[in-house]
């Protein structure tokens, strides 16, 4: 498949990028690595006449514990003794070792939600008519409705929302911040709270974050390159035996991953032991509803949050 025709910009800072932006009234998109956005050209899903290169911005380089560069490359992550165990595991496990050193952590937190009805080429989705996510009027998996019910396959986002990190953004109104946790949104179409036009230049942990223990874990149909059919994050600080924080997020179930904050911080205070680990695993289970869009069967998926909730929360108990 070729790419169609755009023109292509590579400023050298964040007020240059805007600037261009502002230019080409709304017909651009930023693009980092390009592994998820060119093959979305590739298969004619909402190209533009423009592209923005973020790769020359060098504010948005480099990775500490506390600090991670939007540009930062997965490989890179994967590799840095420095960022959370959690997070080199996540970015582990994104796509394949090639992809990962093309891929950016900024491009993976804004990657395009998923549906078997909109990941197909141009000639697949006009042999079955359009969908509203490009083209068309209709969703073809919920059709009463007029919410897009794409999901959201980000690997990274769901750690970043159990580490309590913060996004930051750039636009043409200034600069301003959002919780992981806040920032995605329930239409697979809006995804998120970003602006267009913003750039996403960075993500905070706070120091806090280091003490947490945290996990991440992945269903996918073929562990060498897939995006997840399901995932599971989860962090945890003990007081004793006494749970003091605990957070846990669900993945590629919805349109955003789902944080599960008030059931969660009602458990402060429980004693963390098998029982805990049981119970949580299977409420968490019981108040998912994946979506029927991906290849795995629903069923399969929502009875595999369970098992891998349970798989990470026993980790903790052994160690
Ligand atoms: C074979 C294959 C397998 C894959 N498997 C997985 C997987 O298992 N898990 C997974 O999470 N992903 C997977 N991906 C998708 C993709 O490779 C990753 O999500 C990657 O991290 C995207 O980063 P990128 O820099 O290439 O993003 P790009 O493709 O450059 O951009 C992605 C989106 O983010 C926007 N964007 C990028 N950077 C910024 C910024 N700083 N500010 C504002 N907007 C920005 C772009 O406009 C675009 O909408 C896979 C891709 C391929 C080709
Ligand atoms: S959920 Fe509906 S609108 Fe969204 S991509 Fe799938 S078919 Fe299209």
């Amino acid at each position: 498949m070729i790419l169609p025709p755009f023109e292509y910009h590579r400023p050298g800072s964040v007020e240059e990028a805007l600037k261009i932006a502002a230019d080409c009234s709304g017909d651009f998109d930023y693009v980092a690595g390009g592994s998820d956005l060119l093959q979305n050209y590739k298969n004619r899903l909402n190209p533009r006449g423009h592209l923005i290169s973020l790769t020359g911005i060098e504010e948005m380089l480099g990775a500490t514990e506390e600090h991670i560069g939007g540009l930062t490359l997965l490989a890179d992550l994967e590799r840095d003794g420095s960022v959370h165990p959690a997070l080199r595991t996540a970015a582990s496990l994104v796509a394949s070792p090639l992809v990962r050193q093309q891929a950016t952590v900024a491009g993976n937190l804004l990657v395009e939600t998923r549906c078997f009805y909109f990941n197909q080429s141009e000639f697949w989705r006009r042999s079955l008519g359009y969908c509203m996510k490009a083209e068309g009027d209709v969703c073809l998996v919920v059709p009463q409705k007029e919410i897009c019910y794409a999901t959201y396959s980000g690997d990274l986002a769901p750690v970043f929302m159990v580490l309590d990190a913060v996004y930051h953004l750039a636009g043409p109104g200034g600069r301003r911040e959002v919780k992981a946790r806040e920032f995605y949104c329930g239409d697979g179409i809006e995804r998120n709270v970003k602006k267009p036009e913003e750039i996403l230049t960075h993500v905070t942990l706070p120091g806090s974050s280091r003490s947490l223990q945290a996990d991440y874990s992945k269903l996918r149909v073929r562990d060498t390159f897939d995006y997840p059919m399901m995932s599971v994050a989860a962090s945890l600080r003990l007081d004793g035996d006494k749970v003091d924080e605990f957070h846990v997020v669900v993945n590629a179930v919805d349109t955003r991953p789902l944080p599960f904050e008030d059931y969660t911080a009602s458990l402060r205070g429980r004693r963390f032991d098998q029982g805990f680990t049981e119970e949580v695993s299977g409420e968490v289970r019981d108040r998912s509803r994946p979506v029927k869009n991906l290849v795995l069967s629903t069923a399969y998926r929502k009875k595999m949050i369970g098992v891998y909730l349970s798989r990470i929360l026993q980790s903790f108990l052994k160690s």
